[in-house]
């Protein structure tokens, strides 16, 4: 049981020399502030990294924290926190974190607030309360949920980011050789063509690696099909996110006939939301984004994808590392786990703002070792974040 006694959110910005997915391509700018729109796809990036961080403080002193997307917006997200969700959590007694997940859902769930901004003010929260939970028993949050079945997380590379094709396979084999064998690329920064791309990195790469092609949401489904069958040949692992988010049965309807296994998920929030989808049909892999679900509906995505036989690879994204060491927690104890994604230019930078010894190589990502999360915000994290009120 753990008595709340404040909550407090803050802006984490780190620069960053080259804009996330590459360097800016045809036709994009950035704007007056400090966001670019990526041409290939509509959606739009800052030129930061940046998130949202969320310290839990209970009545015993013991600190719990917390992360979500700071992307985009970020005040909305702490004032959605310090205005609606931390009034109602501050002296409140926290038995079960899941259960406190539902209650906070339950605010705002017949008002539209199924995700977004509030799905992400409500994953900060979340992975800071589990974060609470596993120091109030002095054990690591797997362990809380367990049993580990993962001692070390499986992941895959995710993004080349270079400005022409040459240098993204130069990259590729530069990492193949440190033995990386499984490689993402983003379409939205394949200039040169992605069926060229895919083509160029199979030759490079050879037979044997693994490599999977991210379309985020550009595409109808009669475009996909064509697409695939240009891809088929160069037997990509998956596609992810072919169609529009909206386009729940089509996406189904095109999982059931590709050759190509389809990925998807980043974008969604709750268990409702994935059970809603499913009742469409199965795709091959779902990818749950920590930052949007938090630890609890992770936990009950990975038991729907289970149910129908689907393969989970977390997502990874933009972050301090506070979220990805709740995504890994989470990892080693799911059964159906493929790949964890790797976002190796996100990661490198996360462990400069940490403390922690979690870690990756060649064979995955290693755990850190401490209770709850395993990670503590260090010095550089202090220089980089703002409170807000
Ligand atoms: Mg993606």
């Amino acid at each position: 049981m753990m008595r709340i006694a404040s909550v407090e959110t803050f802006i984490v910005t780190v620069p960053r020399e080259t804009p996330y997915l590459g360097p800016l391509g045809p036709g994009e700018r950035v704007n007056a502030r400090g966001y670019l729109v990526r041409q290939g796809n509509g959606t739009i990036y800052p030129t930061v990294d940046r998130s949202i961080v969320v310290r839990l403080t209970a009545a015993d002193g013991s600190m719990g924290w917390g992360e979500t997307y700071g992307i985009c917006a970020p005040r909305a997200t702490c004032e959605i926190i310090n205005d609606l969700l931390a009034p109602v959590l501050i002296d409140s007694e926290v038995h079960d974190v899941s259960a406190t997940w539902d209650m906070l859902y339950d605010l705002m769930r017949v008002r539209g607030c199924s995700g977004g901004f509030h799905g992400d003010a409500l994953a900060a929260l979340d992975i800071a309360l589990w974060d609470l939970a596993g120091k109030a028993r002095e054990l690591p949050v797997r362990e809380l949920i367990g049993p580990v079945v993962h001692p070390i997380i499986p992941s895959y590379l995710s993004g080349l980011p270079a400005a022409t094709l040459a240098e993204r396979v130069a990259l590729a084999q530069s990492w193949q050789a440190r033995g990386i064998h499984a490689f993402k690329f983003a379409a939205v920064v394949s200039h040169e063509g992605i069926v060229e791309e895919m083509a160029a990195l199979r030759a490079a790469l050879g037979p044997q690696a693994e490599i999977l092609i991210d379309l985020h949401w550009k595409f109808t489904p009669d475009e996909a099909r064509a697409l695939i069958a240009q891809l088929e040949p160069y037997r990509p692992r998956f596609i992810e996110a072919p169609l529009k988010p909206e386009a729940m049965a089509d996406l189904a309807a095109l999982a059931a006939q590709s050759p190509i296994p389809i990925a998807a998920g980043e974008e969604w929030y709750t268990a409702h939301d994935v059970a809603n989808r499913l009742a469409f049909g199965p795709i091959a892999y779902v990818q749950p984004e920590m930052g949007h679900t938090g630890i609890t509906q992770i936990l009950r995505i990975a038991q729907l994808a289970a149910r129908h036989g689907i393969a989970v690879a977390p997502h990874a994204t933009i972050g301090a590392g506070i979220f990805l060491a709740a995504s890994l927690q989470a990892s080693a104890t799911l059964p159906g786990l493929w790949k964890h994604e790797w976002q190796h230019s996100v990661f490198t930078r996360n462990l400069a703002l940490l403390h922690t010894d979690m870690a990756h190589d060649a064979t995955g990502y290693h755990l850190p070792t401490g209770p709850g999360l395993g990670v503590e915000p260090g010095d550089a994290f202090r220089a980089a974040a703002e409170l807000v009120s």
